[in-house]
């Protein structure tokens, strides 16, 4: 009897399970093993700087697989192991508890991990946000409404600075750009965004980094670069993300900010590929490699990989056009394209003061993204002028309102 063939999946979050799951749904009955260096089954991570760290519902109610869906999908999963090397020529993964698991097609799915300065940590009462238990840490410290300091304007830092005053905490949040979320939509549209954290009561610290911390055993204080100092009970960092891929080191696998593959997510490395915020991909809709962090990518690149692997190229090219979602406020805000922060921006519907807009990024006469805030119909048209054209999206012709 021939031995069925073997799909191995490390990384069991969303694009690994998505990768498995779009397998079976293809009709895939090989086998598949799925290992996650996480206790947990797999879960979803948006909800845990919302909802989940509110207060709502328990670590369940956030899972992606539940053990009977591990079950009807016949997953062999492997939770609590962590690859630790690769071996190409063997087609082989080493895990922490020493096994080598052989493979015939090997999906790279093991994510991105908090970035923190070594020593930020020394401190209790400071906390980095990506997991479940991460969350539930941060949940239980906000009670009794603590002064929070939350570094980093990005979505994630914005997110959790909103749930912690929707929890009545008093909050700081600190970003060293002109205000939050800059970084994503360019100083002028976030410089009239933060109206919606100080009228929600947040203190806006920009234009100065952190410095470091001040305390006993736990967190007392904030010191900032620029002398200042901000007393806080609870610390929670946002600054960034980097792919994890040491465990790739000497494996032939290329890897720069990314695991690097091409057009199909295929890596330099034979029957190896990669998916979600791990890979960087060619998109060749943008003509441009990029790497992205967000849920719809890692869904979607997920399920294209296991086509990929059941249909080579026939399953043609990954060409999506990425699009991110935040919700801070009670206001939903999101962004399609590949917008730059120094491209031109003009607000084409809507406007600032009724908290309802949508702006566009453009660059050289060429659409580059649009940004929507409370506006999830009229994002619908430029992803898919974007979805249509590409690198190649007409500007937009339709005169800018001023806010
Ligand atoms: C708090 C939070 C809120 C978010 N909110 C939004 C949002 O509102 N909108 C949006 O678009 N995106 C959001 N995101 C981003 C989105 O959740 C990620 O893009 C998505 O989780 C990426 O999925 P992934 O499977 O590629 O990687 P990950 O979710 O990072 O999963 C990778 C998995 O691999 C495991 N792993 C790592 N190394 C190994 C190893 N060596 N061996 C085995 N397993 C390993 C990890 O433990 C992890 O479980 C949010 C992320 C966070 C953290």
């Amino acid at each position: 009897m021939s031995r069925r063939r073997r799909v191995l999946v490390a990384g069991a979050s969303l694009a690994g399970v998505r990768t498995a799951e779009t397998l079976r749904d293809r009709g895939f009955d090989g086998e598949i093993v799925l290992v996650g260096a996480e206790q947990q089954l797999p879960y979803d991570r948006p909800p845990l700087s919302k909802a989940l760290l509110e207060g709502q519902g328990t670590a369940d109610d956030v899972r992606l697989l539940t053990s009977d869906q591990v079950s009807a999908l016949d997953l062999d999963l492997r939770l609590g192991r962590r690859a630790l090397a690769l071996d190409p020529v063997r087609r082989a993964v080493e895990l922490d508890d020493g096994e080598a698991l052989g493979y015939d097609q090997l999906v790279i799915a093991t994510g991105s991990a908090p970035w923190m300065p070594r020593d930020w940590d020394l401190f209790e009462g400071i906390y980095p946000l990506r997991t479940v238990d991460d969350c539930l840490a941060i949940r239980s410290a906000l009670q009794g409404s603590p002064r929070v300091a939350v570094v980093g304007g990005g979505p994630i830092g914005c997110e959790v600075a909103s749930t912690a005053r929707r929890l009545g905490c008093e909050v700081v949040q600190i970003e060293p750009l002109a205000a939050p979320m800059a970084r994503v939509l360019g100083t002028e549209i976030a410089l009239a965004c933060a109206e919606i954290p100080l009228d929600a009561g947040v203190r806006l610290v920009c234009g100065t980094a952190v410095e470091g911390f001040d305390g006993g055993v736990r967190v007392e204080r904030v010191r900032l670069r620029d002398g200042r100092m901000i007393e806080a009970d609870v610390v929670v960092v946002g600054i960034g993300a980097r792919p994890v891929t040491d465990w790739l080191f000497g494996s032939g696998v290329s890897v720069s900010d990314g695991v690097m593959c091409d057009d199909r997510c295929a890596t330099s490395v034979a029957g190896v590929y990669a998916a979600g915020d791990v890979a960087r991909w060619f998109n060749p809709l943008f003509e441009q490699t990029m790497r992205i962090e967000h849920w719809t990518n890692a869904s979607e690149q997920g399920a294209f990989v296991a086509r990929a692997l059941l249909d080579g190229r026939q399953a043609g090219s990954y060409s999506p056009v990425p699009f991110v979602w935040s919700e801070q406020y009670g206001v939903k805000y999101e962004v399609a394209g590949v917008p730059h922060p120094t491209d031109r921006i003009r607000i084409v519907e809507g406007s600032v003061a009724e908290r309802r807009f949508v702006a566009v990024y453009e660059r050289e006469e060429r659409l580059t993204g649009a940004f929507a805030l409370n506006s999830t119909r009229s994002l619908l048209k430029f992803r898919r002028l974007l979805a249509r054209d590409g690198a190649h999206a007409e500007r937009v012709d339709v005169p800018s309102i001023s806010s």
